[in-house]
């Protein structure tokens, strides 16, 4: 068996690669032998690490410059997505945690928060969707987090993004696997990266944390595997199937004629 080359491996873009989870993507997808497009803000250390992955791994990394919060930036990068056609995994990963409870967020706040964890991400999966079903082959990798299946966190704006992202990735797989679309909803819990300090959190205050290479090492696995989902810091995976399970028994006592007996007027 030959090993494939990177030219006929799929490229991989990698949103939020600069640093944390994205800029552990780039560093396996690159061992495993991917071309590269890394996108975020900071471009010296996107530079700085595509130069790194390149001259390590033998593999071509581009770099995009986008804050995917920006009209003009977001559609530079869907216009990637649309016309490259090398580019066959997307890995959605650039986001950003809240600061603050839901009485302390400004309007821009808000705007920024769905901007990038749900608007841009779902963006860039239509901008790719297309050409992938065209081709048959594909692959759409959201990174999503438990935090979207936890509202007594008080995280509330933020994991309702996130939460957002586990259903567009289910719908995803409903409307797109049948066509030979992978899509995978990966949940992290606390991960060690920059989004703590990011959000003003000192991540040393909390009591567990996972490493980030563990966390993309799993996520990794799950990817090989083809779930649909994948929630590494989850260690009883029957939990996972019993909710799902719990959501569709409830889907089939919904009558839609006819509104349910406790809701019927007295007589
Ligand atoms: P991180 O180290 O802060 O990385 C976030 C990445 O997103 C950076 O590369 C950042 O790069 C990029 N980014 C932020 N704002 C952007 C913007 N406006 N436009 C373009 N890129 C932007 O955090 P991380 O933990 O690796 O986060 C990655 C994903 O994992 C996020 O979706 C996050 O919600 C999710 N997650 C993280 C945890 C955790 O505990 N760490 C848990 C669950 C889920 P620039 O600053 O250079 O733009």
């Amino acid at each position: 068996m030959t090993t494939p080359s990177a030219t006929t491996l799929p490229t991989v873009l990698i949103t939020g690669a600069s640093s944390g989870i994205g800029a552990v993507y780039a560093e396996r997808f690159a061992q495993r032998g991917h071309n590269l497009v890394l996108v975020a803000r900071d471009k010296p250390r996107l530079d700085v690490l595509a130069a790194k992955l390149s001259e390590r791994h033998q593999v071509a990394v581009d770099v995009l410059q986008a804050d995917l919060t920006q009209q003009p930036d977001l559609a530079q990068v869907e216009a990637r997505l649309r016309d490259d056609s090398r580019i066959g995994i997307l890995i959605n990963n650039a986001g950003m945690a809240q600061t603050g409870h839901f009485l302390q967020q400004s309007p821009q706040d808000i705007e920024r928060l769905i901007g990038l964890n749900t608007t841009a991400l779902t963006r860039l999966a239509a901008a790719i969707a297309p050409r992938l079903v065209q081709a048959g082959t594909g692959s759409i990798v959201n990174i999503g987090s438990v935090v979207g299946l936890a509202p007594e966190l008080g995280m509330t704006l933020y994991g309702a993004t996130k939460a957002f992202v586990l259903f567009l990735s289910q719908g995803l797989n409903v409307e797109l696997a049948a066509k030979g679309v992978y899509v995978q909803a990966v949940l992290p819990a606390a991960t060690r990266t920059e989004i703590w300090q990011r959000a003003g959190i000192d991540v040393n205050t909390l009591p567990e944390v996972m490493d980030v290479d563990e966390l993309v090492t799993a996520a990794l696995i799950g990817y090989d595997r083809r779930e649909l989902v994948t929630i590494p810091p989850l260690h009883v995976t029957e939990r996972w199937a019993a909710l799902d399970g719990a959501r569709q028994g409830l889907l089939s006592d919904i009558r839609q004629a006819r509104a349910a007996d406790r809701y019927q007027p007295q007589a």
